[in-house]
């Protein structure tokens, strides 16, 4: 593709970044069948080509963004499935966190919206108010339907119908501190617990402390460790996305320069997209460049690093039909698309694949609470195409698309590493009715 940018706005590591990304792109369209956004709306202007296009004429205009790109910005899902399709390797991505970034620094956005994601980014990143969060949304759960009857009112109606029933607290082994082996040690690695697993399925990072120590490896929860940025990041608040990138960039290096790390492991896929990003997104700041880099080098989901190390153990095996949900962060923003699968079947699980499954669940951070009917409409076909599979369990590696899939169907929807964790003779996950 084209682009007439002039040698001032060149000098804008924005701008060059985005002319890099832009000149790969030869409009070959491949990307639209496989987009979500384009196969529900048919609409160019929510293709990636057609976003593509807007971004480059926006930065070209070298102007404040308008309410018309910024709709059709808020509708991607940032799914990467156009990422998997195209054959430029067209780095959509890096260039639409550009784009949202420029968005949130120049569109005044209507009151209600700024309200709605100020609040969503002062909440959701921090444990103890997200935990409030849900109480006091349990509380006004009744509400739903009322805000459901006003259009700009919409995300508080979507993220009442979201939030879960009842929240588990968090036992022993989602503590900051070391959590050793009684094997011989074979390895160290840091676990993110993340923010949304760690309040609304603490099991997740339970079962993998379990799964990892089972195999010698000890496990580490840094202090000083929080949310891994992504939600800001997609926000375009990239200031708050940046401050937390660092804190866990100087909580992971103090472990690497103390007793040492194998890897850092992460167990929410669309978390592990992010921090894997950790070296490109602080590539420009000298004091933290490298680190990052460190940091992005040893990150794995757990699935990829159990596959590294050839998990066994396996002494409780369940003939069980598992369904296998792959986040679209899995497969499409870390490529990771059979150790997961592999993991199960060892674990003596049927495996199943969701037909249509380069789809997105529509779940995509808070996508689900700020375009709800894009995502329920999502969620759905996902929905209906799962239930051709007749499952009895579905697995996935992303807290949001556990709890997106979960809010519309009685099949329990388990995180993969707590069916590990079962078939290794670790608890039955609590959503499996006797
Ligand atoms: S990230 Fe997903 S929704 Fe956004 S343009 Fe690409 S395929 Fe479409
Ligand atoms: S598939 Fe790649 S090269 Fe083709 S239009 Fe889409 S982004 Fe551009």
């Amino acid at each position: 593709m084209q682009t007439s940018f002039s040698p001032e706005q060149l000098q804008s590591p924005r701008i060059q970044l985005a002319d890099d990304i832009l000149r790969n792109c030869v409009h070959c369209g491949f990307c639209t069948a496989t987009c979500p956004t384009y196969v529900l709306k048919g609409d160019e202007l929510d293709s990636p080509r057609g976003r593509i296009y807007q971004i480059k004429e926006m930065f070209e205009d070298g102007k404040g963004a308008g309410p018309q790109i910024t709709k059709h910005l808020d509708r991607c899902l940032s799914c990467l499935s156009c990422m998997t399709t195209c054959p430029s390797g067209v780095h959509y991505m890096h260039l639409v966190d550009e784009a949202r970034a420029h968005v949130q620094e120049t569109h005044k956005r209507p009151l209600i919206d700024r309200l709605l994601r100020t609040v969503l980014a002062l909440v959701l990143p921090y444990p103890s108010r997200f935990t409030l969060a849900l109480k006091a949304a349990r509380l006004a759960r009744p509400l739903a339907g009322v805000f459901n009857n006003f259009s700009a009112l919409k995300p508080m109606g979507a993220m009442l119908a979201l939030a879960p029933g009842k929240i588990d607290k968090p036992g022993p082994l989602s503590k900051t501190g070391v959590h050793k082996s009684d094997k011989t040690k074979s390895g160290r690695v840091a676990l993110l617990t993340g923010c949304a697993n760690s309040v609304l399925e603490p099991s997740i990072n339970e079962a993998s402390v379990r799964v990892l120590n089972r195999t010698g490896i000890e496990v580490v929860i840094p202090a000083g460790m929080g949310c891994c940025g992504s939600l800001e990041h997609h926000l375009g608040m990239e200031h708050g996305a940046l401050e937390k990138v660092k804190a866990n960039v100087d909580a992971w290096m103090a472990e690497v320069n103390g007793d040492g790390l194998d890897a850092i492991i992460i167990n929410a896929s669309g978390c592990g997209t992010t921090v894997k990003d950790y070296g490109h997104m602080l590539r420009l700041d000298a004091a933290y460049a490298d680190k990052a880099k460190t940091v992005s080098s040893l990150t794995r989901d757990i699935t990829e690093y159990l596959e590294e190390i050839e998990l066994d153990g396996f002494s409780d095996k369940q003939n069980m039909r598992v369904t296998y949900h792959s986040a679209c962060s899995m497969q499409h923003g870390q490529k990771i698309k059979t150790a997961p699968k592999a993991l199960l079947a060892k674990a003596g699980f049927e495996v199943v694949d969701v037909p249509e499954g380069h789809l997105c669940c529509g779940s995509a951070g808070v996508y689900n609470i700020m375009q709800s009917e894009l995502a329920d409409q999502l969620k759905t076909r996902k929905l209906a195409n799962i239930a051709k599979t007749s499952p009895q369990i579905i697995a996935a590696g992303n807290i949001g698309c556990i709890t997106q899939l979960a809010s519309g169907t009685d099949v329990p929807v388990i995180h993969t590493i707590e069916l590990v964790d079962w078939a290794q003779g670790g608890p039955k996950p609590g959503k499996i009715h006797p």
